[in-house]
């Protein structure tokens, strides 16, 4: 969830990001609402305002993941973390394909996109609308 974040640290984790939600992969540009940075460890669960613990997010993947640090698999029934951007690699969990819908890749890759709802229709549309541009966030 969003928390007080400095306006250096902001910039600091939102150019980091290339403007880009580092769950969803959606641009600034491509989001009706603004993007803001996510405390990946919630600061109840003593995450920190550090660089390390913070990724730039859409309004809608920052609101769906909320505090939450993991979540039921839903093939496995298992709990399992989420994606952390500062540790993993996207494409290690999770590609996209040409229909604009997002496919994991492991059991973290399908806890994150069942909790964040990365296959929701708005992002659908917008994959598919710029998929012609569509650039990987590093
Ligand atoms: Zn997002």
């Amino acid at each position: 969830m969003s928390e007080y974040v400095p306006a250096e640290l902001r910039r600091v984790v939102r150019e980091r990001a290339k403007q880009r939600c580092e769950y969803c992969l959606i641009h600034e540009n491509e989001s009706f609402l603004p993007h803001e940075p996510d405390h990946i460890i919630a600061i109840k669960h003593q995450g920190r305002t550090t660089e390390s613990n913070l990724a730039w997010t859409c309004f809608t993947c920052n609101r769906a993941k909320g505090s939450d640090l993991a979540s039921v698999d839903p093939a496995t029934g298992e709990v399992v973390r989420l994606f952390n951007p500062r540790s993993d690699t996207w494409e290690d969990h999770l590609e996209v394909n040409e229909d604009g819908f997002l496919n994991a890749k492991s059991a973290i890759g399908r806890v994150t996109v069942a909790l964040l709802k990365l296959n929701r229709q708005e992002l659908l549309a917008i994959r598919t609308l710029f998929s012609k541009t569509r650039r990987k966030p590093r």
